[in-house]
């Protein structure tokens, strides 16, 4: 399907929406997505509170390494195309599950993290917050002792709430939802735009191949992020 009238309609016409994002608008920033070719992600799968209780050290060196690799990267053009577009709506939010920060780095504001961000960290035990902390032994919390972790969401663990209840709210109250570079596997993201479409929302997809999802939205968009969505940013001009 091509950029065309019926879309650029239904994106003009909407006041509020939200998109929902994965690993793939990052990937051509250099980023690879986790079920990708690259295999950055193979031995490190699963993050998970079992493998940390387990092997602490370990678990800190891995997102050490994940950090720098993330560290490198800058926003690519899909990054920006999705803050101008944005910027043209009254109301537009970006659910994220990606940690690497470069919605933010690409001049968007009201980014929802739903896995955390790879530059903040807590306590494992008492859950005080820490910025960005560089050191390749696991560092401990000044208030408990405790061992600090990544402020990521890992395999098994629960969404912050704060996140989910904003994302609750904009699936029930949005005109449009676009879904970009993410497979439609990983819960409870997958169901926010097919609960957004249940509340009259218009629903498009952009990736470079069909998800699981793609037969219960309205419209998708086959390529490269980084081609279509400015390709689409400009068209709303
Ligand atoms: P995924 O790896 O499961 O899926 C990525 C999707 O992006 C795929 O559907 C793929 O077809 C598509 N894609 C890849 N490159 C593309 C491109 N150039 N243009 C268009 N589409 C492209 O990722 P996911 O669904 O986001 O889930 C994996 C989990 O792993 C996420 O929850 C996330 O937290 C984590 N993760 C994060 C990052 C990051 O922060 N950048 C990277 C990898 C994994």
């Amino acid at each position: 399907m091509k950029i065309d009238e019926h879309i650029t309609g239904k994106i003009k016409n909407a006041r509020k929406g939200f998109a929902l994002t994965g690993a793939g608008i990052s990937a051509p920033s250099g980023i690879p997505t986790f079920r990708g070719p690259n295999g950055f992600w193979k031995d490190k799968d699963p993050f998970s509170p079992k493998s940390f209780r387990e092997n602490p050290q370990l678990v800190w060196h891995w997102h050490e390494e994940m950090r720098e690799m993330m560290r490198k990267a800058k926003p690519n053009p899909a990054h920006y195309a999705l803050t101008e577009i944005q910027n043209s709506f009254d109301d537009f939010a970006i659910i994220t599950q990606n940690i690497d920060n470069l919605h933010q780095e690409a001049g968007s504001k009201n980014v929802i993290e739903l896995h955390g961000n790879i530059y903040r960290n807590k306590c494992n035990e008492c859950g005080k917050k820490f910025g960005e902390i560089r050191s390749g032994e696991i560092p401990k919390c000044d208030e408990c002792g405790g061992l600090i972790r990544p402020d990521v969401v890992w395999y098994g663990e629960i969404i912050p709430l704060y996140a989910l209840q904003k994302a609750r709210e904009l699936v029930e109250d949005c005109e449009i939802c676009l879904i970009i570079g993410t497979s439609g596997m990983v819960q409870p993201a997958a169901s926010f735009p097919l609960l957004a479409r249940e509340n009259g929302a218009y629903t498009l997809e952009i990736n470079k191949e069909e998800t699981v999802i793609t037969n219960y939205l309205d419209d998708s968009l086959f390529g490269d992020v980084s081609e279509i969505l400015p390709e689409l940013s400009k068209t709303l001009l």
